[in-house]
């Protein structure tokens, strides 16, 4: 039997073609056609108010540190059980890390536990919507509403997913928060190889995140007539992608309704496949809150204790399937572990020891994903 791995870069086809066509255009630096065509694709589609494409997600975060202006000493709040540009992107402008616990029912931070953490210096609260399923914003927004605090989207994981709001309004991650950031990172649901975005819905920031974006100069406004020369106004990077790679999001991005469904499927069959066996054996299945929407990003199960989880990966790989934990929690990481002088947060170490994903991406067929279910049911 064939090898099924985790992830597979599932491509349309035109990448290749819109690639060569933004080098007949002979511009191929960033900001220009293709560059457009992909912010005005996010705008128009999930209403964000404006769009910045970026060499990275991880990019996109460090820009959202340098447009809320943290200062050294300033204290920003991040989930413990999450990528490190969750909180390096902080880090890197002086800022202390103050870590958050996840829910007992999904990864995602626990609300309640948010008051607690926030003190004088709390400049932000970073949120990441693990799976691409929805933290419960409407609390987190009163939260941070209530104190001035700025509310940072890690929407890495969430294209095309959505919350729910008590009037029933469905919003689109990334629309909530003051900044949020999005990747294109080659293990997600649409990709460039390397790549994200940075969504700006407080319009106060729009001017300035242009030019943080362009190494600190106001050339987009310059391009515009805007003004008569270009120069240096503020500090900034070079968090603009090339045209190449704009030209190879647009083509994944005019398939994204048939990616998302594909995926969506995908995820449904494993929930169905996997449901009896889990209830039975007590294990945790991706669990979605009425708030929240599913966008196929990932699929995991929490085992009972990370040896029964580390057996389920090693049984899956002698059946040549690919299964994967996750994050360890960054409160314990080689970097942080040392200067950690918060809380416990057992919730992230739980993850950290029993979470396992499987398989998920476009090219899995079901007879695939039946064989990945039935395998784990008979190795258990
Ligand atoms: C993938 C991911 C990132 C990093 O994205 P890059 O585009 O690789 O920088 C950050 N945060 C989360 C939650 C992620 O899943």
């Amino acid at each position: 039997m064939g090898k099924i791995d985790f992830n597979q870069p599932h491509l349309t086809g035109r990448e290749t073609k819109y690639i060569l066509d933004a080098v007949s255009k002979k511009k191929i630096s960033g900001n220009g056609y293709y560059t457009k065509l992909c912010q005005n694709f996010f705008e128009s589609k999930y209403n964000f108010n404006k769009c910045l494409l970026t060499t990275s997600c991880t990019d996109a975060l460090e820009m959202a540190a340098i447009l809320i202006n943290i200062q050294p000493g300033d204290e920003v709040i991040v989930p413990s059980y999450t990528f490190v540009s969750t909180a390096n992107a902080f880090i890197l402008r002086g800022a202390k890390i103050i870590f958050a616990d996840s829910t007992n029912y999904n990864p995602n931070i626990d609300c309640e536990q948010i008051a607690a953490l926030i003190g004088p210096k709390t400049k932000a609260i970073v949120v990441v919507h693990y799976a691409g399923i929805s933290c419960d914003m409407e609390k987190i927004r009163e939260l941070a509403d209530k104190r001035n605090l700025y509310v940072i989207e890690d929407a890495a994981q969430a294209i095309d997913s959505f919350y729910s709001d008590l009037n029933g309004k469905k919003r689109p991650l990334g629309s909530i928060g003051h900044l949020a950031a999005f990747s294109f990172h080659e293990t997600k649901n649409i990709i460039s190889g390397e790549g994200g975005m940075l969504v700006i819905n407080d319009l106060t920031f729009c001017d300035r995140a242009e030019i943080i974006w362009e190494k600190g100069t106001n050339r987009s406004s310059f391009f515009r007539g805007e003004v008569d020369k270009y120069g240096w106004v503020d500090i900034g990077s070079s968090f603009l992608p090339s045209e190449l790679i704009a030209a190879f999001l647009y083509a994944q991005l005019e398939d994204l309704d048939t990616i998302q469904t594909k995926r969506k499927l995908i995820w449904q069959q494993y929930l169905s496949n996997l449901r009896e066996w889990a209830d039975y054996k007590n294990i945790l299945l991706p669990i979605l809150p009425d708030y929240a929407t599913n966008n196929g990003h990932l699929f995991y199960i929490v085992h009972v204790s990370e040896a029964k989880r580390n057996g389920l990966i090693n049984s899956l790989k002698a059946k040549g399937i690919s299964s994967v934990f996750h994050y360890q929690s960054l409160h314990n990481s080689v970097y942080f572990k040392s200067t950690y002088t918060g809380v416990p947060l057992p919730n992230s170490e739980m993850y950290t020891e029993r979470l396992l994903r499987l398989p998920l991406h476009f090219d899995l067929s079901t007879e695939d994903v039946d064989r990945v279910c039935q395998t784990i049911i008979e190795s258990e």
